[in-house]
């Protein structure tokens, strides 16, 4: 057989461990997950109400295009059907981009270290060179990153808030990264954590820089994560393009459903960003009381720094709490869970320690 080197050299993603994988390893009645960034809250009745009315539709198609989904979007974002860009997660969307803009093995991906591991895998997977800029107390050089442009750049990836750090990039500080970046190099705006914070760069920004694309989803803040839906923003030409390369029912009926009773319940979303910034604030003093150091953090999670962070991470599974190794040693990436699961998590890791 003959398969691409590119891909034998691919190391798949590791997620979070599921729950029901820990019971059944660990024989545990209770396991707690703070791995994957998902919202802690439970789902809205909203979002219910409006799942449980569509059910007699599972056995159609879903509407490939995602029109009513799209019109909800263009309302909220104030901007044009024809510029969003529906994705099976915004995942789904970051790989469509690298697909769309990278060519051959001597395209450059540029993206920071210490960020999403969703842009090397899709750098790799199509055998281009990931241009890897060293970060800047955990956060994106984006100086250096403009002074890595070559000619042979075709993609940027920013992800702001960053994941795994926390780490959050002001307006003008992208805005003036925007400036220096040449307008025909696409930057990816990965804007998974957006919701968390007071940035104002949407689709107003397009305009005035046509390579700018912005996604987001509705995995985190609005608490959809297991249905796969997220979205981009971009000019009319590059959503096009995309629309032409993805799969043709890529979200399924049920999330668009979903995604339309959420992107309505605003009342939901403002207590998902309350209870996050409480329970950010939960474990940061935790953290510090028990002399740990801890990445201030913009999203729905924090790096924490620990002696040995493989030996806590297995201690940690071992009494049923599940977090997530990550590339910076010697830390471990928590989630915000709910104020109960903050204080049994603080407590476990106070024991372990
Ligand atoms: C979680 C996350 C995403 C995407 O999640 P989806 O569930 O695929 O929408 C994208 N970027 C970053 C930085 C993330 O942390």
């Amino acid at each position: 057989m003959n398969i691409s080197p590119a891909i034998k050299s691919l190391n798949p993603y590791q997620g979070g461990k599921p729950i029901s994988e820990l019971k059944r390893e660990l024989g545990l009645d209770e396991v707690v997950k703070l791995a994957s960034n998902e919202n802690p809250n439970p789902l809205s009745d909203k979002v219910k109400a409006a799942i449980i009315a569509q059910l007699d539709e599972i056995g159609r198609y879903p509407d490939g295009n995602g029109f009513e989904l799209k019109q909800a979007l263009s309302d909220f974002l104030g901007c044009e059907q024809t510029q969003i860009t529906l994705g099976n997660g915004s995942n789904d969307i970051l790989e469509l981009l690298a697909r769309l803009f990278v060519c051959d093995a001597s395209d450059e991906v540029i993206f920071s270290q210490y960020s999403f591991v969703v842009y090397p895998l899709a750098t790799q997977a199509l055998g281009a060179k990931a241009v890897v800029v060293p970060s800047v107390d955990f956060g994106h050089n984006l100086e250096a990153m403009a002074l890595a442009v070559t000619d042979k750049t075709k993609l940027i990836f920013i992800a702001n808030p960053n994941n795994p750090t926390g780490t959050y990039l002001s307006d003008e500080a992208i805005l003036a990264f925007m400036d220096k970046v040449p307008s025909t190099i696409p930057v990816v705006l990965d804007q998974a954590y957006f919701e968390y914070t007071a940035s104002k760069i949407g689709v107003e920004m397009i305009e005035k820089y046509p390579n700018l694309i912005i996604t987001r989803t509705f995995s985190k803040a609005y608490g959809l994560a297991g249905l796969r839906v997220g979205y981009s923003i971009s000019s009319v030409e590059i959503a096009d393009y995309v629309n032409r390369l993805r799969q043709p029912f890529n979200v399924n009926h049920i999330a668009q459903t979903a995604a339309i009773a959420a992107l309505a319940d605003e009342d939901f979303l403002q207590k998902s960003i309350l209870s996050n910034r409480q329970g950010l604030r939960q474990l940061a003093n935790g953290f510090e009381a028990l002399g740990l150091s801890s990445i201030a953090s913009s999203a729905n999670f924090v790096a924490v720094k620990v002696t040995d962070a493989n030996a806590v991470y297995q201690q940690l599974l071992q009494k049923g709490f599940i977090v997530r190794p990550v590339e910076m040693p010697n830390y471990l990436r928590v989630t915000v869970g709910t104020k109960t699961e903050n204080t049994s998590f603080l407590e476990a890791l106070k024991f372990i320690l």
